[in-house]
């Protein structure tokens, strides 16, 4: 990571990391976050970090989402022990099932929470972006469960690339609107969904889907995903005996990783590792790994690390998989990584397809492309720690991806 020219202080960092003290009154994981957007917004996002506050320690909200997790979405979700991956890479594998939450991925946690606060915020209607289309898909379906209108705004790149999604959003109710500006992908979508929020800041609410944006995105979106990792931590203990060695989760914007590794950050004799989308490449425009080929800069209301070429151009990414194709990264990952509590590396498309192949095949589970990035990571560590206890953070599952199976793995095979 080329994080030389920022001059942090990794050991108090790491401090105030433990003690839990990020993001600060300023909505800063260290030097990074924060809130860079139009005047516009800011009474907007002041607002919604108050809602935040008052909102999500009340018990009565705890209830009423504790009941839509239990009996909508499908919690807790299983932890899986792989007992044929366990023995192929000489390691002890255990898997935490998000593919068996409601809609097929973690996004729905996310959903359901932020959907919840809106309604109690007095929203009258939701507004939310996608690339792949998952997050656009768990919105449209937590604001058809809460009775409210939503709109999604979606690239017209990735409205044809991902036409299955679009069909399913609308027999949930959502109007999806085509995004022609800009690159016409996800980055766009988000700038579209911001400025319809900025219209109406009160009637509308907008559900980002990762752990990106401007305070208090990330904040909020971990705290909402947090339950993957406490779930799993009590289920470690229970089911293994003992915590994982390591946690290891793919990274995209950060949302499954940072809920499955926030409730270990304490835990430090616990390793924790994000595998990013290594695409084709290290080089520039070949990939969509931030944490290990970006530099500091602002992207999308926050300061995180992107990829970005000299004069600050945010690059074009590339990845077979749709929903970690995105220039940046949250803040608060790029925290941990900076202070060394979390590892990072690529893993490229090749043998991320690999190992999505290998799951199907010895555990009977097809892994979302995104998720099988984390499997590729995961076999590369057991191959060198061996005995090594590893948890997998398995976000979603495959079904959604088998047009582009069709056309990599099971090509000439059918
Ligand atoms: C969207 C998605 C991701 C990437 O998003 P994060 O915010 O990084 O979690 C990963 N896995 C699945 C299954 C997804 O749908």
């Amino acid at each position: 990571m080329k994080t030389q020219a920022l001059k942090i202080d990794r050991e108090a960092l790491l401090a105030q990391t433990l003690r839990g003290e990020f993001p600060d009154a300023r909505g800063r994981f260290g030097p990074f976050g924060g809130r860079y957007v139009p005047e516009t917004l800011v009474p907007a996002l002041d607002r919604l970090e108050q809602g935040i506050r008052d909102i999500l320690p009340d018990p009565a909200f705890k209830a009423e989402l504790d009941l839509q997790l239990r009996t909508w979405v499908g919690r807790p979700t299983p932890l899986t022990y792989a007992a044929t991956l366990s023995q192929r890479w000489g390691a002890e594998v255990w898997l935490k099932r998000e593919d068996l939450a409601h809609t097929g991925a973690h996004k729905i946690n996310n959903a359901i929470g932020q959907g919840l606060l809106a309604k109690r915020l007095g929203a009258k209607r939701i507004v939310a972006e996608t690339g792949a289309g998952q997050h656009g898909v768990a919105t449209a379906a937590a604001c058809a469960r809460l009775g409210m209108p939503c709109t999604v705004y979606m690239g017209s790149i990735d409205m044809e690339r991902q036409a299955p999604n679009v069909g399913r959003m609308k027999l949930l109710g959502a109007e999806v609107v085509p995004v022609t500006g800009g690159d016409k992908t996800l980055r766009a979508a988000i700038d579209e969904a911001l400025r319809d929020w900025v219209s109406d800041p009160n009637g509308t609410f907008y559900i980002l889907g990762s752990a990106v944006g401007p305070h208090p995105y990330p904040y909020m979106v971990r705290e909402f995903q947090r339950v993957i990792g406490v779930e799993a931590r009590a289920q470690m203990l229970a089911q293994a005996g003992a915590l994982p060695d390591v946690v290891v989760a793919c990274v995209g914007g950060g949302s499954n990783a940072i809920g499955l590794f926030h409730p270990f950050v304490p835990d430090t004799e616990v390793k924790l590792l994000g595998f990013e989308a290594g695409g084709i490449g290290p080089g520039l425009g070949q990939n969509a790994a931030s944490l290990a080929y970006g530099t500091p800069g602002v992207l999308q209301g926050c300061y995180s690390l992107l990829l970005q070429d000299e004069h600050g151009q945010v690059q074009e990414t590339q990845s077979v998989s749709a929903g970690l194709d995105y220039p940046g990264v949250g803040p608060e990952h790029a925290l941990l990584a900076s202070i060394g509590r979390l590892g990072f590396a690529a893993a490229e498309d090749d043998e991320s397809l690999e190992a999505l192949s290998e799951c199907s095949r010895y555990e009977g589970i097809l892994p979302a492309i995104e998720t099988a990035h984390a499997f590729a990571g995961a076999r590369k560590y057991a191959a060198s720690n061996p005995g090594c206890r590893i948890l997998i953070g398995l976000s979603g599952r495959g079904d959604k991806d088998m047009p582009t199976l069709q056309r990599t793995l099971l090509k000439g095979k059918t």
